[in-house]
């Protein structure tokens, strides 16, 4: 075939969020039992909530619009105006959800500094203080895995029990921002559960790589989940016939999880041609999951994600010189070839371009540097 006459493709890797739902999760959307589930009586819904506690080893769960909501309705639900959280300096929860832990819970949050996302236990211990009026009440510690600004880091499960074992010692709360928690558990062929376990909540997320058009759910104790709801419902998240989006989540959990094995491969197949490029910076041993980070040298990221758009390869600016790319349900093999391809084309162009300026005599090398990717 000529392939001058193929249809121009476009390979959208700004997010594991921009795909579109497959015919058969439509299906499933459109032949969902529904009601109102702000009464109670939406069965797809109870379905989901049941099937999402039982995979994370929970009693109980709530159906969300949104893994942002999850985050909030759970910090409102562990804390009191006035209280203090513990976060990771990137975590989405605190660099993410536009300030929402003050505007809806009056919470502080006191930050600590990961390395790709992940601290100890003695990190958390540097950051407490004894009880004393003059101090906030820290109250719950937040970890989030897999980590999004950490380039889809894993957590090592002894560091969480590490973190766990500090918060309990100190009466802590623990919470979980789970939304890739699917992507660590095929990963490293942990269970979820076995993740969850030192958690009081959870937060998992339907719509990032499992492919569903909307939808996160938060898990805990019975007691937890029965307070969450009551702070769903204040912050304007009951949904009606919601059983139409809890079924595409329904469908997600149980034909799109495995597969997130292929988007984990794809992510360090274009991880292993980005470290081949002049100009541009990687680890790729970093690359753990879905999300591949890179650094940029000879041109802003901002020209490169226009350039690269133009050849029909979108991803995302996430700092100056830092690009962000996220392997995703609607991402084959092939397409990920191509984006290797126009990568490297637009990478060689550069460096011809910029060997033939001034500043040409300057060490066009850029060394494979794990300390360059954002933490
Ligand atoms: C995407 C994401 C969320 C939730 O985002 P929403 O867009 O509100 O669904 C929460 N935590 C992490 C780590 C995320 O990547």
């Amino acid at each position: 075939m000529n392939p001058n006459l193929s249809v121009p493709r476009v390979v959208d890797l700004r997010s594991d969020t921009v795909t579109l739902p497959t015919a058969a999760m439509r299906r499933a959307m459109a032949e969902a039992e529904v009601g109102d589930d702000v009464f109670g009586d939406d069965p797809t819904v109870q379905r989901l909530e049941a099937r999402t506690a039982d995979l994370l080893g929970k009693e109980a769960a709530v159906f969300v619009p949104s893994g942002t909501m999850g985050n909030q309705i759970a910090l409102r639900a562990h804390t009191e105006p006035g209280d203090e959280i513990v976060v990771e300096s990137e975590a989405h929860i605190y660099y993410y959800e536009g300030g929402a832990p003050a505007a809806l819970s009056g919470v502080m949050c006191r930050c600590v500094a990961g390395r790709r996302g992940v601290f100890r236990g003695t990190d958390l211990e540097s950051v407490l203080r004894p009880p004393d009026v003059h101090f906030a009440r820290t109250r719950l510690v937040c970890i989030e895995n897999t980590h999004n600004r950490g380039g889809g880091s894993l957590w090592p499960l002894e560091a969480i029990l590490d973190v766990a074992a500090t918060a309990r010692r100190h009466d802590l709360r623990l919470h979980l921002d789970g939304a890739r928690l699917w992507n660590a558990a095929v990963a490293t062929g942990i269970p979820e559960r076995d993740y969850a376990a030192p958690f009081d909540s959870v937060n998992v997320c339907f719509s990032k790589g499992l492919g569903a058009p909307v939808g996160s759910a938060l898990a805990g104790t019975r007691e937890f989940i029965a307070r969450a709801r009551r702070f769903r419902k204040q912050f304007g998240g009951g949904m009606r016939q919601a059983g139409l989006l809890a079924a595409a989540a329904l469908h997600a959990l149980e034909h799109h999880r495995e597969r997130l094995a292929e988007d984990h491969a794809h992510a360090r197949y274009l991880a292993a041609a980005l470290a081949r490029l002049p100009g541009v910076g990687i680890d790729p041993d970093a690359v753990q999951t879905n999300i591949v980070r890179f650094q940029v040298t000879r041109q802003s990221a901002r020209e490169w994600v226009e350039t690269l758009a133009a050849a029909g390869v979108r991803v995302l600016a996430t700092g100056p010189d830092a690009i962000r790319a996220v392997t995703n349900l609607n991402v084959n093999r092939a397409d990920i070839e191509y984006a290797a391809g126009v990568l490297a084309r637009v990478a060689a162009s550069e460096a011809r371009q910029t060997q033939s300026s001034p500043q040409a005599d300057e060490d066009p090398a850029v060394p494979p540097n794990s300390s360059s990717a954002p933490r």
